[in-house]
């Protein structure tokens, strides 16, 4: 194993205590006394107990983010959070090497990759540290008789109840944190039961920061329990939530109690589109990471391979080869490039994929089962998996699998691949390769999803919007757009005669 010191390390944070949430500034265990286990995805081991919230202590958390939202946290002014939130990006970098550490044990993530995401991730929280000072209402002039003054006011939205995956702990956290701090809202984090060890870790860096008590709360726990009470609580006025369709409409049916604000981050089967005019050499990786990237659990992965006919057979058995060349293993080794699959439940449905796949008359020219020899058997793992074969209708082809599985489908000409790559239910993210502008600029725009990658994908820049069409969703993170989420608009009227 090729090892960093830095990485080697057991971070502090494991110190074998039952990890507390993060309650009204303070760590509390459960009212209730209950606690769970998360578990290191490579190799079965139990990384710490953690206290489960529910229910009760969603209760405890909202009351104080509604207590600093209408209390101090109110008369900050945009200056002074943005300084909070700069504090925190400083404290994320610095930490940054242990936090990567505490992702790649609780969910898999090679470290070689994440180590590497140090701007993108630091640099996103400055991205909404600048935004604090960058919130604009506007006036209008009036048309009423008399005289008056008319304005749109934009104002924070109030307490926010953050809820999010375990496929990018670290950032995931950062970003929905810092987005309602530079908007002036509070808020109430639940990270996934499957990786909730980063996000606590970096309340204890809130804290650090000086973020007044109540503002940032992290309650750890299950969905159907805690995450279930924050979005049917009648006292939290926005939902942001980041995860699958299926939770998705339970929050959106849960959240009419009062009507929240919502945002939706879900899921997709993002189409990459390879013409034969492409730079193959840049294609082939590019498609192959466009899935292969933290072992395909990556919400815009382009798990929907399309490959223009001529080069079908060429592309696909580069791109396989490619898998098969990847090194899997343990995240913290620097050398891994895909490391397991978050939990035994992931295992299963991905290869329970896998199977189906292969009823369904595809064939794996690379990967296919699981690995189980030696280190392997007590991890997560999946090898690269490339589908030939495959046709539109199979449920590989459709369905969003959350594993390093790509189906690979062979078209004919712009027009029939455009309308194979709209029809489906999703539409978070698209790739085209080709050397033609025009051709490239067409397809993009026919694309009915919200981003759309040119001989590129997967790259993410902290100014852009970044979101679904259709079903994987509505709302923007990143960008302007994003702020704008967690912001009210107030008219006022005033008559100055
Ligand atoms: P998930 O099962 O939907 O869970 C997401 C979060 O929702 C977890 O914290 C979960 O808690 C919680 N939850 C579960 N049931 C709930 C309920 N009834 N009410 C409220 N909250 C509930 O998704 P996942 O398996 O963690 O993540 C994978 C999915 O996220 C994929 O579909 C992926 O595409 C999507 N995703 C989307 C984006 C994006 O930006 N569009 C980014 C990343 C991931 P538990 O942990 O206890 O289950
Ligand atoms: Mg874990």
């Amino acid at each position: 194993m090729t090892t960093n010191p830095k990485f080697n390390a057991k971070p502090a944070f494991l110190d074998g205590s039952v990890k507390k949430m993060l309650i009204d500034g303070r760590w509390v265990e459960a009212k209730a006394g209950r606690s769970f286990e998360t578990f290191n995805p490579a190799t079965g081991e139990l990384l710490a107990r953690v206290a489960e919230g529910d229910a009760e202590d969603v209760d405890l958390a909202v009351a104080a983010a509604r207590r600093a939202f209408e209390g101090p946290w109110r008369s900050f002014k945009p200056n002074q959070r943005q300084n909070l939130i700069l504090k925190l990006a400083d404290l994320v970098s610095q930490h940054y090497e242990e936090l990567c550490v505490l992702d790649t044990l609780d969910m898999g993530m090679p470290i070689g990759r994440s180590i590497q995401n140090r701007e993108r991730v630091v640099g996103s929280v400055r991205y909404y540290a600048a935004q604090a000072m960058n919130i604009h209402g506007e006036t209008i002039e009036s048309s009423l008789d008399g005289e008056f003054f008319t304005a749109a006011l934009k104002e924070p939205i109030g307490v926010v109840g953050a809820i999010i995956p375990w496929n990018s702990p670290l950032f995931a956290t950062v970003k929905k944190i810092s987005v309602a701090l530079a908007a002036g809202c509070t808020l109430v984090l639940k990270p996934a039961e499957e990786a909730p060890l980063t996000p606590l870790r970096v309340g204890e860096l809130c804290l650090e920061a000086g973020i007044p008590p109540g503002v940032v709360n992290i309650v750890s726990g299950f969905g159907e329990t805690a995450g279930a009470r924050l979005s049917a609580h009648p006292d939290v006025d926005k939902i942001a939530f980041t995860g699958s369709h299926f939770t998705g409409q339970k929050i959106i049916r849960a959240s009419a109690v009062n009507v929240k604000k919502l945002s939706m981050e879900l899921g997709g089967k993002s189409p990459n589109i390879i013409f034969a005019d492409a730079n193959l050499d840049k294609a082939v990786p590019g498609a192959a990471m466009a899935t292969f990237n933290n072992a395909g659990q990556i919400c815009c992965a382009g798990t929907r391979m399309y490959v223009e006919r001529a080069i079908y057979d060429e592309f696909v058995a580069r791109v396989a080869e490619f898998g098969s060349k990847m090194r899997v293993g343990n995240g913290l080794d620097l050398q891994t490039q895909m490391g397991p699959l978050v939990s035994t439940e992931q295992l299963t449905r991905v290869t329970d994929y896998l199977k189906i796949g292969q009823q369904e008359g595809a064939e794996a020219v690379t990967g296919g089962q699981r690995l189980t020899e030696g280190a392997f058997g007590k991890g997560n793992f999946v090898p690269p998996t490339v589908f030939r074969n495959v046709s539109d209708n199979m449920r590989i082809a459709r369905e969003e699998i959350f594993g390093p599985v790509i189906s690979a489908i062979p078209f004919d000409t712009v027009d029939e691949v455009v309308q194979r790559a709209n029809d489906t239910p999703f539409g978070l993210g698209g790739g085209v390769w080709t050397r033609d502008v025009g051709k490239a600029h067409k397809v993009a725009r026919r694309i009915r999803s919200g981003t759309v990658w040119v001989n590129a994908y997967n790259v993410m820049d902290p100014s852009v919007p970044f979101g679904g069409y259709k079903m994987s969703g509505f709302g923007r993170e990143g960008g302007v757009h994003h702020v704008d989420e967690y912001l009210q608009t107030k008219a006022l009227i005033l008559n100055t005669d």
